[in-house]
């Protein structure tokens, strides 16, 4: 039988794959969820021998059921082609013990790129299974990395339109000429005199205002969501995870059938949960190692079954994982609380009215697959240091997070098990923090002149994705109030 999916927070609630992408999210304000996780039918053996398209092929028909096999290719040979810098789309790399899979080496060299690039062509598709003749219009709030990763990934696609709102001050100089710089007719950006909250917020409302859908759709618009909770992102990233393990395999790292911790430097929790629906697809994955920085809600809720987002939000130099409610955990919540609805409903009621919620000793024991734990900025700092003196290999800030909780897994638990750890972006989309961590006398040159500097110390090239930006053309000026966004979006779409 297909594989449907069920809301979180409401059990009368079942839709197909594609109905699934095309919301988003359910109308009950849950996440939807597989009503089972599918096992892998391609043994590990015959994985080992696959490129990155084949490998997701096999995962992903698993869980996209209502997808024929001619869509399904469509999709992933459109998303990971040439915009990716290495054939292998997401190389494994091992330095001082531990494996690192690059996940950056994409168009925008953040690990979003695994799941955006694809996202497009799943929702474009998901439209026509649905018969949905309206235009797709993509609406994203974003404090840095995503918008620039949903641009990327939907500009020029063919049936969709793109309006990202960042914080006019309050993001960094490089991620702000990423956005303005970026090509395709059907993109919009605009800089919102406002803080990141204040954009999402107003993104909120234009997609809970039915009199703007209405008038939309009487032009044929219809809004969407590329946020981090649509499966449509979820599943492409448990591919990378299946795939590093069979290339381990392949070069003999690993023996067939032997297990593996997972690191992942977490935010909202998307990527995690993605490793550990792997591990439940029957990849052999002992731990999933939860790595935070310095907003350490996730190591805090797992030592005491407490999530508390009623703490100081902290600004660090790993800006994606500074997060306080990670919408993603949700899934999980559900799932440790026997696949209930109900449950998991009354625990969001309390994180969204109280700000906290506790769960159950019982529930407690379905943590069993998960550590948790978290490094401060001068640990961060400190592991991207030594590990560059002693290899050369060079972490951003987000990977370094993951790499020092490795270090602490290890000597916390006498566990040796190798490690495969996320890398989730290039050290040049953090260039600053990563040569001040290096040395601190890195810190009076412009960010591309100290681009220029990470790529002669760590021998490598710097990527197009940086390389573009530094002469390219502004093409986006737009800025304006919170309160004037549908406005602006009005006049993006023509209307
Ligand atoms: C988004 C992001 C993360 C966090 O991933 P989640 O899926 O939100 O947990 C980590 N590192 C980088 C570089 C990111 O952009």
């Amino acid at each position: 039988m297909d594989l449907m999916y069920a809301s979180t927070r409401d059990a009368n609630v079942k839709v197909t794959a594609s109905q699934a992408v095309l919301k988003g999210l359910s109308d009950d304000g849950g996440l939807f969820v597989p009503d089972r996780i599918p096992l892998l039918d391609v043994s590990l053996k015959d994985l080992a021998g696959m490129s990155y398209q084949e490998t997701a092929y096999a995962v992903m028909k698993q869980f996209l059921t209502d997808f024929t096999e001619e869509e399904l290719k469509d999709c992933i040979n459109k998303a990971y082609d040439s915009k990716f810098d290495t054939a292998e789309i997401a190389p494994v790399v091992q330095a001082d013990g531990i494996y690192f899979l690059e996940l950056f080496h994409g168009a925008t060299i953040a690990f979003k790129d695994m799941a955006l690039s694809i996202l497009p062509h799943l929702l474009t598709t998901s439209a026509r299974k649905n018969n949905v003749t309206n235009e797709i219009v993509i609406l994203t709030a974003t404090s840095g990395d995503t918008g620039k990763a949903a641009l990327s990934g939907f500009a020029d696609v063919k049936g969709t339109k793109i309006a990202v709102f960042y914080p006019k001050n309050g993001v960094s100089p490089i991620q702000e000429k990423q956005m303005v710089t970026q090509t395709g007719a059907n993109t919009f950006v605009a800089g919102i005199h406002g803080n990141f909250d204040e954009a999402q917020t107003g993104v909120k409302k234009m997609f809970s205002d039915k009199a703007f859908a209405k008038e939309l759709a009487s032009y044929g618009y219809q809004l969407s969501s590329a946020n981090s909770i649509n499966i449509g992102r979820l599943v492409p990233q448990i591919v990378y995870y299946v795939y590093a393990y069979a290339k381990l395999l392949e070069k003999g790292e690993i023996k067939e059938g032997e297990y593996i911790n997972a690191a992942v430097p977490t935010g909202n929790f998307g990527n995690i949960l993605a490793a550990y629906y792997a591990k439940n697809m029957g990849l052999p994955i002992a731990k999933l190692i939860c790595a935070s920085n310095e907003n350490k809600v996730l190591y805090d809720f797992f030592e005491t079954g407490t999530y508390d987002k009623n703490r100081e939000f902290i600004l660090t130099s790993s800006p994606s994982m500074d997060i306080l409610i990670s919408s993603n955990l949700e899934r999980l919540i559900y799932r440790i609380a026997g696949n209930s609805a109900q449950k998991n409903a009354e625990f969001m009621q309390q994180l969204n009215t109280q700000g906290v919620y506790s769960i159950s000793e019982e529930m407690k024991a379905g943590l069993k697959d998960f550590y948790g734990n978290y490094a401060s900025e001068a640990e961060t700092a400190q592991t991207i240091k030594e590990l560059y003196d002693k290899t050369g290999y060079v972490l951003d800030t987000h990977t370094a997070v993951a790499a020092a909780v490795c270090r602490k897994y290890q000597a916390a638990t006498g566990d040796m098990t190798k490690i495969i750890a996320a890398s989730t972006a290039s050290p040049f989309k953090f260039t600053r923090s990563v040569m001040n961590a290096i040395h601190p006398s890195y810190n009076s040159e412009s960010d591309f002149e100290l681009a220029d500097e990470l790529s002669r110390i760590a021998g490598i090239k710097i990527p197009k994705a940086i390389e573009e930006i530094r002469t390219a053309k502004v093409l986006h000026h737009t800025e304006c109030e919170p309160e004037q966004m549908p406005e602006a979006v009005k006049k993006f779409l023509g209307i």
